[in-house]
């Protein structure tokens, strides 16, 4: 039986901007299985950022329940809840977020020392060396390609070995032959190391590398492809679009 690592059942975030409230996810029921990688699609506005971030604990609902592991989020202190995401959870996002002033393996070491513990030095050359840039150890972001920069960002996030790692477009920023080396990587955490993936990707290309593709419209799920190859997840995504014009 696969067991989810994640799960949002009937989860509603709603904003308010003065006397607005936008509704971005309404009613969203979704479990993300242990081992498995899953890509969010859907017009822009759609919710899939705050489908993420409600997913990793970063923001709350409004209403509804979101589990890691079981853990109920809603019920933790804030506190507790940045203890689970920095032990649990690994992100990747479009612009890196690397730090410029410290070297490749400064950064890679970094969730670590913020959790105050002592990075060994081999600990931190495994994580470079999984993602192929053990002999950029010391070069800082601005002398590495964007690419390069990308598979820094994804090595500090397996360094603290999350059950789940969230990308927010990881390969929105890369040319096409970058963004499939860090799809490569994100296939293998899943295959090789059981990691859970979810990404929210625009590009047809990198969601044919997850096992499934879910769709958002105005903040409700309308539907998901297995296995689908580019072609078809465009086909479907245009689809969306049009209705939504
Ligand atoms: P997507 O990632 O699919 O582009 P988002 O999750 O960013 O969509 O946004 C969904 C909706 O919620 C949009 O209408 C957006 O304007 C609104 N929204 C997102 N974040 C906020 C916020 N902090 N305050 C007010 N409205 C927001």
């Amino acid at each position: 039986m696969t067991t989810d690592t994640i799960r949002l059942h009937a989860v509603s975030r709603r904003y308010r901007t003065g006397d607005e409230v936008v509704t971005a996810l309404d009613g969203v029921s979704l479990g993300f299985p242990r081992g498995t990688f899953t890509a969010v699609m859907g017009p822009s506005g759609s919710g899939k950022s705050t489908l993420l971030q409600c997913a990793a604990g970063l923001d709350r609902p409004t209403s509804g329940s979101v589990t890691v592991g079981g853990t109920e989020l809603a019920g933790l202190s804030d506190r507790r809840l940045t203890l689970l995401r920095r032990d649990r959870i690994g992100f990747v996002f479009q612009a890196f977020n690397l730090l410029p002033s410290l070297t490749a393996e400064q950064n890679v070491a970094l969730p670590l020392r913020l959790a105050g513990r002592r990075p060994s030095h081999a600990r931190v050359r495994e994580a470079l060396d999984r993602v192929g840039l053990a002999d950029r150890a010391r070069h800082r972001p601005a002398e590495l390609s964007g690419g390069q920069q990308q598979r820094v960002a994804l090595a500090r996030a397996l360094i603290t070995r999350p059950e789940v790692v969230f990308g927010d477009e990881p390969t929105g920023a890369l040319d096409s032959r970058a963004g499939l080396e860090v799809l490569r990587l994100l296939r293998d955490m899943v295959d090789q190391e059981g990691r859970t993936v979810v990404m929210v990707t625009h590009d047809p290309v990198a969601a044919s590398c997850a096992d499934r593709v879910v769709f958002l419209v105005d903040g409700r799920l309308t539907g998901e492809l297995g296995g689908a190859d580019a072609g078809r997840i465009a086909a479907h995504l245009t689809g969306l679009e049009a209705a939504a014009c």
